[in-house]
């Protein structure tokens, strides 16, 4: 009797110690915000500018993993989605740091061929990864570039990303002006939206964008050099929620 009570006491302490250096490693994770899905919730962590990763029922899926995030204390992610080959897109470096052997990777066959193995998806491609349904989109410049009659972002080279995850849709956009592609999506529960000029649009164009399609969450990212806040007040109080986080957190 006394010797299983002390048994007892002993899985107490254990668990305890535990539990503790647990909640010392989450503490200094980025808070997540929580979506309900089918099959639990997704975990959405915003990492740095356009890297973000997401997490639901056990898969972990990375956006982007560029040197400037932290990914101190985060699980090795299953899938690894790239949307083009800018250096705030892709870093082949950081993708060897963070992967383990069974990730995918997830890659335009522009950034693909910088990289040691991926799956190679173009626009308009759907495909299922590890449960996840990647459906790859249209992300390019309508009228910026860097010279005249150039582009930053040709059509056709990058994918932005739509994701079927325990029953919600979730977009991410990638490098992109408010293409009409985007206009005309449907059924999205969650958003990622860039704006920065040079290289996508302005916090208004992205409103007017995100207006067209109705999100019923949008988050702006991508937003280095501009104010995720006339954005939110652009979009307003109507059908979409806004929300504003810190993305350049060091
Ligand atoms: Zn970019």
């Amino acid at each position: 009797m006394r010797y299983s009570i002390r048994l007892l006491l002993a899985a107490a302490s254990v668990i305890t110690i535990a539990s503790a250096s647990l909640m010392a490693v989450q503490s200094s994770l980025p808070k997540p915000d929580v979506l309900s899905a089918t099959g639990g919730d997704i975990k959405i962590a915003p990492l740095n500018h356009a890297t973000l990763q997401l997490t639901w029922n056990g898969h972990v899926i990375l956006i982007d993993p560029t040197p400037q995030a932290n990914y101190t204390g985060l699980t090795a992610p299953d899938i690894i989605l790239v949307t083009d080959i800018h250096g705030d897109h892709l870093d082949p470096a950081t993708i060897a740091k963070v992967k383990k052997a069974t990730t995918k990777v997830v890659a335009p066959s522009a950034a693909a061929a910088k990289l040691e193995s991926a799956i190679v998806m173009a626009n308009g491609d759907t495909t299922t990864v590890d449960t996840v349904t990647i459906e790859a989109v249209p992300m390019y410049n309508l009228t910026r570039g860097p010279a005249a009659g150039q582009l930053f972002h040709d059509k056709g080279r990058g994918n932005g990303y739509v994701l079927t995850i325990g029953g919600k849709r979730i977009y991410i956009a990638g490098d992109t002006e408010g293409i009409p592609e985007m206009r005309a999506l449907k059924n999205i529960d969650v958003a990622f939206i860039p704006m920065n000029l040079p290289y996508t649009m302005t916090e208004l164009e992205a409103a007017d964008a995100v207006k067209a399609f109705a999100p019923k969450v949008v988050y702006p990212y991508h937003y280095r050099g501009s104010d995720p806040t006339i954005f939110a007040k652009a979009v307003g109080t109507g059908k979409t929620d806004v929300r504003l986080r810190d993305w350049y957190a060091k």
